[in-house]
């Protein structure tokens, strides 16, 4: 048997007469730009997440850049975010000009800790951008009084976490100042291509937004701030909202998919599943990472390969120990959880057509591997 880390193929086909017809529709207007298509998009995926207001742009990368830039964030500013994030959190950051700083991440969850985020407030901190990684919500709530005391902003990065919930049904993407979404393909709810937004229940804000990635401006030619070019193409939000009436069901068949690998190996030595963490209402698994505490990790990684499961790493390596970093001079020590997880973590296959005989061979597969070593 082969379980690929994805299928966006098996997605395609059994979509293919809504998708095929949708994209039919932009080609016979001609209408690339903007337009009918991206305005019922964001008003849907509004509904969807339960925000006010929505604005499409080009990428997750961009919703982030966009959301800390109308929200003030500038050159001299610091921004707060986690040290085990997904590099382009932290390139969003440097893109306005402002300094980012990296805290470390709790042990268990492997979300930013709010204690270390407290050590890393300084007069200069603006914002804070939480990661909801892996799909589970960041502690909000003991962030609050940080965010309340020092009168930061908050941007979300909901990457991982497109329907994802903290305790009380409050969903990711409304737990701060605004909530920047990627639509990269593999993600929960992904495009044909490049894609994101940003929610927000700010109507200022959004509209600000809108400017910057319209090239400064509403109206033709009247410019008002200094721009980018940073739209949601309109072919990929006419295939967006075809998709989105099915991402209920494909958080529900993650889930179901994370409490099948749970029970199936709850019992095996040396294999930290994931935590949910208390303050999680609802985790949608945009990917199963396990922990592996006394086996080395990139043996266990080809082993599963060789045998046909597409597992893979997220992440391999910290921001702080990568390149574009490298004038943190932060070295190996300076975030010990986050440099653990790198070296421990391993994302097992989770996709919304995922079939029951798949998950068990791969949790099968993982331990045998795991016990004969
Ligand atoms: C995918 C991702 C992004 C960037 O999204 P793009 O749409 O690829 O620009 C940002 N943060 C995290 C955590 C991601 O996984």
């Amino acid at each position: 048997m082969d379980v690929p880390f994805a299928d966006l193929r098996q997605q395609y086909q059994t979509l293919k007469p809504e998708i095929d017809a949708a994209v039919g529709d932009v080609m016979r207007r001609c209408n690339f730009i903007l337009g009918e298509d991206v305005t019922s998009f964001e008003r849907e995926f509004a509904s969807f997440v339960g925000a006010e207001h929505v604005v499409g742009v080009n990428s997750g990368t961009d919703a982030l850049h966009l959301s800390l830039r109308a929200a003030g964030v500038g050159s001299g500013d610091e921004v707060i975010t986690a040290a085990n994030t997904f590099m382009a959190t932290v390139e969003a950051i440097m893109m306005t000009g402002a300094t980012p700083v990296l805290a470390d991440c709790q042990p268990d969850t492997f979300l930013i800790d709010p204690d270390a985020v407290a050590s890393a407030i300084t007069t200069r901190t603006k914002a804070i951008l939480p990661v909801h990684l892996y799909g589970q919500p960041v502690d909000m709530d003991r962030l609050a009084p940080l965010i309340e005391a020092n009168g930061l902003a908050v941007v979300e990065d909901v990457a991982h976490a497109h329907g994802g919930t903290l305790n009380g049904n409050r969903p990711c993407g409304t737990l701060g100042t605004a909530g920047a979404f990627s639509f990269y393909p593999s993600k929960n709810l992904g495009a044909f291509g490049d894609g994101g937004a940003v929610t927000t229940n700010d109507a200022a804000l959004a509209e600000r937004i809108r400017k910057f990635g319209n090239l400064g401006g509403l109206a033709d030619c009247d410019r008002e701030v200094r721009g980018f070019n940073s739209r949601l193409d309109t072919m990929q939000a006419a295939i967006l909202s075809v998709k989105l009436r099915h991402l209920g069901d494909w958080n529900e068949s993650r889930i179901q998919t994370a409490a099948r690998y749970h029970a199936a190996l709850a019992d095996v030595d040396d294999l930290i599943l994931p935590v949910v963490a208390p303050w999680t209402e609802r985790h949608v698994w945009h990917l199963f990472v396990v922990r592996l505490p006394n086996h080395d990790r990139d043996e266990v990684l080809s082993a599963l390969r060789d045998r046909g499961v597409g597992a893979g790493v997220h992440y391999s390596m910290p921001v702080h120990l990568q390149l574009p970093c490298e004038h943190m001079g932060l070295g190996l020590g300076s975030f010990p959880h986050a440099e653990r997880a790198s070296a421990e973590v391993l994302t097992l296959p989770i996709f919304p057509e995922i079939t029951e005989a798949q998950t068990d061979f791969v949790a099968q597969t993982l331990r045998d591997i795991l016990e004969t070593r």
